[in-house]
């Protein structure tokens, strides 16, 4: 039998392992930060005749450049923003992977700042960009001084930045935001994946764009839109970074019925965003039980929580599952993930946890 390791893969994929939290079939599952409520029925209702109407022309090929569904993101996201600022793919990260299809790539660095986004690093590798392990303070703060010296210490091609960011939840500042944005002398891209969730008065990188060609804001609605099944993702940057992607995507990278879905999704954007403020008042109700056991929480602008000075994280874990209960060990010794979804959840989330913790 062949396997993996007798196949001629690329070097730098040897030994590396597919990316994937666990999909376990238990009760309550909190561990990968989808929206916990499902499709309103007016919203399936909306969809499906979308879908319906593009059926008998799947004889063609979709509308390569998905003009109409950008005119829409656009719309949503308003500051001005056209279609020919916004561009679309299956999912965030097919954005984020063709973006260092374009700006990144063998020769290239990516630099990110750890804890974030786990796929960073992930989809650098798989497009030959080599990646470089930026750091945090202790507390997982990045400071104006310390994000720009990595900057200029590593001059690298693409800089990632996650606000709010993954998995400490926490929004990152529009002054660091900016500075590295000044800095840098390659791309950089804002990962807003959990925008709308972020607490009042939190700018996004949004209000950047018309000063910095090189800054690229990515969204998601897999979600705020509760859409994590439809993938769909999109960027928001100056109409050349949208010239400069089409250099790399696959024609008709959209299908038609992923299109549609998303527009009829978008004009029902007010029904669909109505969980966002149920979701937060669960993760604020999350943020103040875990601070009273006393545990060490990170200020979250996202729908998850990130907790620690657990002694045996791993462990936790472990309990919290035999309890019917999935969170997420996200890899950071002491800590563990939690999503915010519905009051039951966070019921029985809190119920699971104080069986869990020693
Ligand atoms: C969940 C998540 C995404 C979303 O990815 P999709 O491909 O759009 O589903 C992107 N970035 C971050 C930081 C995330 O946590």
């Amino acid at each position: 039998m062949t396997d993996l390791t007798d196949l001629p893969l690329r070097d730098e994929l040897r030994g590396l392992r597919p990316y994937g939290a666990p999909q376990l079939d238990v009760p309550v599952r909190l561990n990968t930060n989808e929206n916990s409520y499902p499709v309103p029925d007016e919203v399936v209702d909306a969809i499906a005749k979308a879908l319906q109407g593009e059926l008998r022309d799947l004889n063609r090929y979709p509308d390569r450049d998905a003009v109409a569904l950008r005119t829409d993101l656009a719309a949503y996201l308003g500051h001005g923003l056209t279609a020919a600022h916004t561009w679309a793919a299956n999912g965030s990260n097919e954005i984020l992977q063709q973006l260092l299809q374009v700006f990144g790539g063998p020769g290239r660095t990516a630099l990110g700042f750890t804890p974030a986004y786990s796929m960073h690093p992930l989809i650098s590798v798989g497009t030959g960009t080599r990646w470089i392990d930026g750091t945090r303070a202790e507390d997982f703060t990045l400071s104006v001084e310390h994000a720009v010296a990595q900057v200029r210490e590593h001059r690298p091609d693409v800089v990632f930045l996650c606000s709010p960011n993954n998995p400490t939840g926490t929004a990152m500042p529009m002054d660091v935001i900016e500075a590295v944005t000044a800095e840098a002398t390659g791309m950089v891209i804002v990962d807003e994946a959990y925008a709308e969730f972020a607490r009042p008065g939190t700018p996004s990188a949004l209000t950047l764009l018309p000063a910095y060609p090189r800054l690229v804001v990515s969204r998601t609605m897999s979600k705020a839109f509760a859409l994590a099944g439809a993938r769909l993702g999109y960027l928001a940057a100056a109409p050349a970074v949208v010239d400069a992607v089409q250099l790399v995507r696959l024609p008709y990278h959209l299908s038609a019925l992923t299109q549609a879905a998303a527009r009829a999704a978008l004009a029902c954007a007010d029904t669909l965003l109505g969980t966002v403020e149920a979701i937060k008042v669960q993760r604020d109700r999350i943020v103040t039980e875990l601070r009273a056991r006393g545990l060490s929480v990170a200020d979250s602008d996202a729908n998850f929580v990130l907790f620690g000075g657990l002694a045996d994280s791993a462990g936790v874990w472990r309990r919290m599952l035999d309890h019917g209960v999935l969170i997420r060990d996200v890899g950071l010794p002491g800590w563990l993930r939690v999503t915010a979804g519905t009051p039951d959840e966070t019921d029985a989330f809190l119920a699971a946890l104080d069986r869990s913790l020693p």
